[in-house]
């Protein structure tokens, strides 16, 4: 199999570090990629959205999992999917849909695959409801380091490994998923705003349950008495009847049409994402939302995935690009939460549309990202003055609170918080010795976290 030497980076652009890049059409090709990926070892990629170093290997050999797409088998009366790893949730979606079934769990991209979903087991809007995506796997095939193909069910450890094992314990091939009963493609989608931090979470924190999907865009320039401010979008799968009689959604309600823009241009100057810049955006985004609107009828790209729509957004903090932070705190840690969205509002970064969510019960897998409690996530230029440092106090207060930050968005946390983040730490590289003695699978997330 050919395999170039480039630069490979995530998707935050920092920090690219060269490869040899495989691409296996096969199984097999990919068995023998990982028997002959070298003493750097090798580690699975799939569609680059984690923002870290995850699926990044220097000086040794990255897995491109997006040769082996195939669909293989849907169960059209149970709502299963039987897919390979490399499969991404775009085309399962495109598959599904129509068939009234939906992905049980999609992030803020849909350009991300079966296998990176487990990878990072992720999570998207409707977590407090259902979960992190692991939760949907009935099995999966992994490719360990000795070579073997094991079926790996739910409630082993080599599954609680796996999901959100960020690759570490060997290549999922495939999987075999429970997914979402959908009438339509459209969504229902109440929007609201709150004045500040407190109200935010008031909201979120009283009337989440009446949602299947929950996610407030919070303006983090904001600052004094507004502090926090937000917009909630909130909402569900739209039924049948919610349709108008006559339309064109209601004479065919499954269909599942997006669009793009042209693609964000390849060489933008830092700094275009300035304090100034974001301020206005996010102040313009504040004011022309809704106070209060119910029963929207959106689209599934325009709820879940409205960055989609610009090919290579990323492209927009410039050369330097951007970390992705976020992290969760527990419930009754209010306080920790507080206390950091002052610290980034004081602070000034320009940081536009940051997430706040609430999470409901976590999933077993070890390195799983979610717990009970709050998560918030924001861009931040790389190239901001001081950035590592502040980053690195933030670190501090979350692990103090009990939180954790997530891997998939992760380009430089220090190890020695990991361990107090991640209980099941222990037990991850115990599995790992046990299972993969010679460390073929390793990333850069793992050389610098020691995982
Ligand atoms: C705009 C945007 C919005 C996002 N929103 C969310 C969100 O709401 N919730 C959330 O949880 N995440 C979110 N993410 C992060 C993203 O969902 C995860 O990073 C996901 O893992 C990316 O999948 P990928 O296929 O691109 O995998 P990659 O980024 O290529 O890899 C991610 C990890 O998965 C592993 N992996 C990939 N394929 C395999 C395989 N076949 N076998 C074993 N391991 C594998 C890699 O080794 C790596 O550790 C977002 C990312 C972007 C860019």
């Amino acid at each position: 199999m050919a395999a170039d030497t480039v630069p490979v980076t995530g998707w935050g652009r920092t920090a690219p570090t060269a490869a040899r890049l495989i691409r296996p059409r096969t199984y097999g090709e990919a068995a023998l990629a990982v028997r002959d990926c070298g003493a750097r070892g090798g580690i699975a990629r799939g569609l680059g959205r984690a923002y870290g170093d995850a699926a990044q290997n220097a000086g040794g050999a990255v897995l491109d999992m997006t040769g082996l797409d195939r669909v293989h088998a849907i169960d059209a009366d149970g709502g299963t999917v039987l897919c390979d790893a490399g499969v991404s949730l775009h085309r399962l979606m495109q598959v599904l849909l129509p068939l009234g079934w939906f992905v049980p769990v999609t992030p803020g991209t849909r350009y991300v695959t079966v296998g990176g979903a487990i990878g990072a087991d992720i999570h998207g809007k409707n977590h407090h409801v259902s979960g992190s995506f692991s939760r949907h796997v009935l099995s999966l095939e992994l490719l360990t380091a000795d070579g073997d193909v094991r079926t790996v069910v739910p409630g082993t450890p080599l599954f609680e490994a796996t999901a959100g094992g960020m690759g570490l314990t060997g290549v999922i091939l495939t999987a075999t998923v429970r997914l979402q009963p959908v009438q339509t493609s459209l969504m229902s989608v109440d929007t609201e705003r709150a004045n500040d931090l407190d109200d935010l979470m008031a909201r979120l924190a009283d009337t989440d349950h009446r949602y299947r999907y929950s996610v407030a865009w919070i303006d983090l320039l904001a600052r004094g008495r507004a502090t926090g401010r937000a917009v909630l979008t909130r909402g569900d799968h739209a039924p049948l009847d919610a349709l108008p009689p006559g339309t064109r959604a209601r004479r065919d309600p499954l269909s599942f049409r997006t669009s793009r823009l042209p693609a964000a241009p390849s060489f933008l100057p830092e700094g275009l994402l300035s304090r100034t810049t974001v301020g206005l955006f996010n102040e313009l985004w504040y004011r022309r939302a809704p106070r209060a609107r119910t029963g929207q009828l959106q689209r599934i790209p325009a709820f879940f995935h409205p960055l989609d729509g610009v090919p290579h957004w990323n492209r927009v903090y410039g050369p330097g690009g951007f970390v992705q932070y976020q992290f969760v705190v527990g419930h009754g840690r209010e306080d920790a939460l507080r206390r950091i969205v002052r610290r980034i509002s004081e602070r000034r970064c320009p940081s536009f549309l940051a997430v706040l969510k609430r999470f409901g019960e976590a999933d077993p897998g070890w390195l799983s990202f979610p717990v009970p409690g709050w998560t918030l996530a924001l861009d931040i230029p790389a190239a901001l003055p001081g950035l590592a440092g502040f980053l690195d106090e933030l670190d501090e207060e979350v692990a103090g609170a009990g939180g954790r930050v997530y891997l998939a968005k992760d380009s430089r946390l220090r190890p020695e918080l990991l361990a107090a983040m991640y209980p099941r730490l222990a037990d991850f590289r115990a599995l790992r010795a046990e299972l993969d003695p010679r460390a073929v699978f390793t990333s850069d997330l793992s050389r610098r976290l020691h995982l």
